[in-house]
């Protein structure tokens, strides 16, 4: 018997474009309450994520954009410009808390906020969750099966989805990132190390792009408007959306989009 295909139609592999909306919270969440600092946060959503939206609808791309709770209440018009371009929102905590560190009631309190604050907000209930800092407690996979989640996107153990083992009745799929994919460790600048310069970054990605396709795997990029938002960096991510785009058998989808197959052709192979 053939083989399950692995992705829709002839590609051979997969991408997706998220986005993590953290706005000030990234600063709060370390107690920064300085207000220089957390205006880099805020140039997120304000400056930064019209721009983003419109790189999208140019290069026909739907993404999916992780939010925390407390950026969605402030910024409710973001949330709505997201939504009406056609993307996915999925959760991202709420204050941007450190997961690991709260027992399994504060980050049960904390799902529930996120869920229905997005929930009220998009108008549908996310399907999906990317720990702040992908930091996980041994309660997480747990707590999003109970209440329903049909992915997570955290781990960086392989370069294909997966499904995690059944817990509390259900069986989340898993969609992995990766540092190397991620703008931060290159365009954070933290006081203590210097920026990298988009270009090298850029052809990092592509060569990382590369070798995920010829895998057949997923190339999971992992921005944030704050950082990518910058005028020599969102020329990078035009390129690359473009370069994406024009490259022969790849599949772009969001998160969900990527889940749902893979539960389905999981199924389908058993
Ligand atoms: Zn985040």
């Amino acid at each position: 018997m053939a083989p399950a295909a692995r992705w829709p139609g002839d590609a051979r592999a997969a991408c997706a474009f998220t986005f993590d909306l953290d706005a000030e919270t990234l600063w709060m969440a370390r107690g920064v309450r300085e207000p220089v600092a957390l205006s880099q946060g805020r140039f997120g959503p304000v400056e930064a994520l019209p721009r983003i939206l419109e790189l999208l609808k140019v290069a026909g791309v739907r993404a999916s954009f992780f939010i925390p709770a407390w950026v969605a209440e402030h910024y409710p018009d973001s949330v709505k410009a997201i939504v009406a371009g056609g993307h996915e929102i999925g959760c991202h905590g709420d204050e941007h808390e450190r997961v690991s560190e709260l027992d399994a009631a504060q980050e049960e309190r904390i799902l529930v906020k996120s869920l229905e604050t997005l929930t009220k907000l998009a108008g549908r209930r996310p399907v999906g969750y990317r720990a702040p800092a992908w930091q996980l407690s041994a309660n997480t996979l747990g707590l999003l099966a109970r209440h329903g989640f049909d992915y997570s996107s955290n781990f960086m153990d392989r370069l294909t989805p997966y499904l995690h083992p059944p817990v509390e009745g259900a069986t989340l799929v898993e969609i992995p990132v990766s540092w190397v994919l991620d703008d931060a460790p290159y365009f954070l600048f933290t006081g203590t190390r210097s920026l990298e310069p988009p270009g090298a970054v850029l052809q990092g990605w592509l060569t990382e792009f590369d070798g995920i396709n010829e895998a057949g795997g997923v190339t999971n990029f992992t921005f944030h408007p704050q950082l990518i938002g910058r005028p020599s960096r969102l020329a990078c991510l035009r390129e690359l959306l473009e370069h994406v785009r024009h490259t022969p058998r790849v599949w772009v989808a969001s998160l969900a989009e990527i889940s749902a197959h893979w539960r389905k052709a999981a199924a389908a192979a058993r």
